[in-house]
């Protein structure tokens, strides 16, 4: 008992993390209270509000930045979202 208990905490504290990387940090928090293991995997699955890709190098940035920091390309495309 106590050690599911600690297996459903690890993967809520996981879920919580991957929410809060992604700034969807109250997402995180009920996905991964309701559904454990499955929430975390549904987080680390969802969309990345926080971070965008990078159409040259691909790399992951902050979705405020105007360039890229790795290849200096130009990513702000569109001014709305
Ligand atoms: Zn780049």
């Amino acid at each position: 008992m106590f050690f599911w208990f600690c297996f459903y905490l690890v993967f809520f504290c996981i879920s919580v993390a991957i929410g809060y990387q992604k700034g969807n940090l109250i997402a995180g928090v009920l996905l991964g209270y309701v559904l454990g293991p499955v929430g975390a995997l549904l987080m680390y699955m969802s969309k990345d509000r926080k971070h965008i890709e990078c159409p040259e190098c691909h790399q992951s940035i902050h979705k405020n930045s105007y360039y890229c920091p790795k290849c200096q390309h130009k990513v702000r495309l569109k001014t709305a979202q």
